[in-house]
């Protein structure tokens, strides 16, 4: 039996991590466990996209903003690159250029959005008025982009060089014995004062019964990696208004009634996929596309191509250049909570932290320095926003 832990950490997903940036910056002795040998999970496969502009007022906006500063250190300390230009978010059509007006004179400045409406002029000053052919375009300023895929490998040779942080990679946890604060794993037995689940959606392997009252749902997504026939460099995250129907900041809104109409009548089959296009700049000159939605119990495996294809005829539209795909995968987030984070306490001595919306990047690191210092009882609860 190893012992000695004060804290076991189930997943080195970006809330795993968090948790063990949080805890460790404590001086807590923490151990975190993950199942495969490098984090191949949503934390990786994601847009990396850390977003201010499209949260809900409130809790997860202020998780949103508090998660940018602990961003900005943790690529200081664990060296990886993140562009802080902000987001584009075109409008293409006067209904999505109105609402977008709407949200500036309206709830950007009520609840400190820090975003600039771009008219089509000033669009013309930026990257050589590649993107004139849109209205106009909302700048969140304050929005970031990370390229996931070295910035949470980064991140965790950065934790593992803390003395009390100690990683068990290819260590599958099989079970909990929660009075004695046990961890039953591949690589052995070990003991900790307190376990966090951050299992993402593995709703089956712990906590199965405690997680099904949840009602878990996942939401698989097609992505891709391509590279535009037009080189230029790209350094804002992409959006359009197509993402206003999603993103709650937007979707209550009056105004979004016209665009989600639009949508509705003259691309259907945007709505039935769930598509709203995000594109994301790599540090190498490539572009990463996606942000369909296919909500299941149990994520389907078979991709399809009808997907993809509008997907880069929208990415192609609104970059305004050919593309050429490099790269196809699927990513599956823990979907439709209640709300958009469950914290669950099972056990006085075991809580499991699970996103339940695509925003885990956006809002991962604060949660994980909410939670920890509910758990050490320096503030107050962990989270309004869980069940
Ligand atoms: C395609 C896609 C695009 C997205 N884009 C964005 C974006 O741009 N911005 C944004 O804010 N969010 C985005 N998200 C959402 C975000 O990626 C997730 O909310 C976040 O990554 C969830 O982190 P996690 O640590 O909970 O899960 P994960 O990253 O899935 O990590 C969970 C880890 O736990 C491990 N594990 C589970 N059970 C066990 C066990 N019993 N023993 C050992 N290990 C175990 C798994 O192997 C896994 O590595 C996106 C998600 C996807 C899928």
């Amino acid at each position: 039996m190893n012992t000695g832990y004060d804290l076991a950490i189930v997943g080195a997903g970006i809330i795993g991590l968090s948790h063990a940036y949080a805890a460790a910056k404590r001086g807590l002795k923490v151990a975190v466990f993950e199942r495969t040998h490098t984090p191949l999970g949503a934390s990786v496969r994601n847009f990396g996209q850390a977003l201010i502009i499209g949260q809900s007022p409130g809790e997860m906006l202020q998780l949103a903003k508090q998660s940018r500063t602990i961003w900005g250190e943790l690529a200081t300390q664990a060296k990886f690159s993140v562009k802080k230009k902000g987001t584009l978010l075109f409008a293409r059509t006067e209904a999505e250029e109105n609402l977008l007006e709407a949200f500036c004179n309206g709830r950007a400045k009520e609840y400190d959005y820090r975003a600039e409406l771009l008219s089509r002029a000033e669009l013309a000053g930026l990257y050589d008025g590649r993107f004139v052919h849109h209205r106009a375009a909302l700048h969140g300023l304050e929005d970031q982009q990370i390229y996931s895929r070295e910035a949470i490998p980064s991140l965790v040779s950065y934790l593992d060089s803390f003395e009390n942080v100690s990683f068990y990679f290819s260590t599958l946890v099989r079970d909990i014995d929660p009075d004695a604060g046990k961890l039953i794993t591949t690589a052995g037995q070990f003991a900790a004062e307190h376990i966090l689940v951050c299992s993402g959606h593995d709703y089956q392997t712990l906590l199965a019964e405690q997680i099904s009252q949840l009602e878990p749902e996942v939401c698989r997504l097609q992505m891709l990696r391509v590279t535009p026939e037009q080189s230029f460099d790209l350094q804002h995250a992409v959006l359009t208004g197509l993402s206003c129907i999603h993103y709650n900041a937007f979707a209550d809104l009056p105004e979004a009634q016209s665009v989600r109409e639009q949508v509705q009548q003259h691309s259907p089959l945007l709505e039935k996929y769930g598509i709203h296009l995000l594109a994301s700049p790599t540090p190498y000159g490539d572009i990463i596309i996606g942000d369909s939605h296919d909500y299941q119990q149990d994520p389907i495996p078979f991709n399809s191509e009808e997907v993809d294809q509008l997907l880069i005829e929208l990415a192609q539209h609104t970059l305004n250049t050919k593309v050429k795909v490099k790269e196809r995968w699927q990513g599956i987030y823990g979907s439709r909570g209640k709300e958009p984070i469950s914290v669950l306490q099972a056990h006085p001595k075991v809580t499991a932290v699970l996103m339940r919306t695509g925003l885990g990047m956006s809002v991962g690191p604060a949660l994980g320095e909410r939670t920890i210092a509910a758990l050490l009882n320096e503030s107050r609860p962990a989270i309004a926003v869980g069940s």
